[in-house]
């Protein structure tokens, strides 16, 4: 009896998950955003969102939900309902969350969903156009020489522009007074207006600002140099030998979403990182479009895995926390 029972639950159970998957979705989907409106998360997640929404036949809306270093947003995607109607976008500080907080809400590789990888984005130096150097290494000199009084903008303890300036203070040996926003947008903002000296973020935000001349650019923090910002060279071949720090993105869900309802974003999302419209606007940003096989939950978790295994030791033995 007990078995008839059993398998007359798992024969509803799969008849339910095929039939969301026929019909899901619905309604619009919300797609949360760690950081304030405008910053270069937030631009990646509206290209995207608009792609998504094409491919999925249903609106998707963006939802910023900023705040502690763009930890509150994957804490509320935790507790969300798993039904494919609140997903969320996050980049590099998925990995380095763990490592940097000495309590964090959630666990990344374990409470989620995960849906596949979408950008690669390298992050610029970029600061106040009255800032006096004039290259990366004069830049070093300046901000040894003043520790005292530079100041170094973030989009939060915790996020992608906190570490990258949390290495460059350790790589220079200087200790700067950091000035914490809720993201790269109102950091920005203040960057423009001269409150703040310097800053290190994703070229998404900085590209038209350094083309117009709005701020000063310095380096960039990849490897290679980046075909946008050809004049600018990596920071590795600068001062800073092996200074390296790329931003990547993820779209996850909460746990337990049915698995239709995955395969049918993760297909949405691959369709969407293929237009050649979402690659060339990302491209005009210096930033990337990952492969198909990272588009996926495995190529998300995979990778996700390994860079909290990358950054967990750089960041104990840098001493560096955000809380
Ligand atoms: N670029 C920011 C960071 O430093 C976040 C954002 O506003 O997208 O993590």
């Amino acid at each position: 009896m007990l078995k008839i029972l059993a398998a007359a639950c798992a024969l509803a159970v799969a008849a339910t998950a095929t039939a969301t998957a026929q019909t899901y979705p619905t309604k619009p989907i919300a797609l949360m955003v760690p950081f304030a409106a405008g910053g270069p998360t937030d631009t990646v997640a509206r290209s995207l969102a608009q792609m998504m929404g094409k491919h999925l036949g249903q609106t998707v809306i963006v939802e910023n939900v900023p705040g502690a270093g763009g930890t509150i947003a994957p804490t509320k995607l935790k507790n969300a309902n798993p039904d494919g109607y609140t997903l969320l976008i996050a980049h590099i500080g998925m990995s380095t969350a763990p490592s940097l907080y000495r309590t964090l809400p959630f666990k990344p590789l374990e409470d989620f969903e995960h849906i596949g990888q979408v950008v690669d984005v390298p992050m610029t130096f970029v600061a106040k156009a009255s800032l006096p150097p004039s290259d990366f290494k004069g830049l070093v000199a300046y901000v040894q020489a003043n520790k005292d009084k530079v100041t170094l903008a973030n989009a939060g303890l915790g996020a992608a522009s906190h570490l990258c300036g949390l290495l460059f203070m350790s790589a220079i040996g200087a200790d700067l007074t950091t000035v914490p926003y809720k993201g790269t947008a109102p950091a920005m903002n203040d960057l423009l207006g001269g409150q703040v000296d310097l800053m290190c973020d994703q070229t998404t935000n900085t590209t038209s600002y350094i083309k117009s001349g709005k701020v000063k650019a310095y380096a960039v923090t990849s490897k290679q140099r980046v075909e946008s910002l050809k004049e600018l060279p990596p920071a590795s071949e600068a001062g800073l030998p092996g200074f390296e720090v790329s931003v990547w993105h993820g779209v996850y869900a909460p746990k337990g979403t049915p698995k239709p309802v995955i395969d049918r974003l993760t297909a949405a999302l691959q369709a969407s990182i293929a237009e050649p419209e979402f690659v060339k606007r990302m491209l005009d940003l210096g930033s990337n479009v990952v492969s198909k096989d990272k588009a996926t939950p495995e190529g998300l978790r995979t990778h996700l895995k390994a860079e909290i295994d990358k950054w967990t030791p750089i960041i104990k033995k840098a001493g560096i926390y955000a809380d």
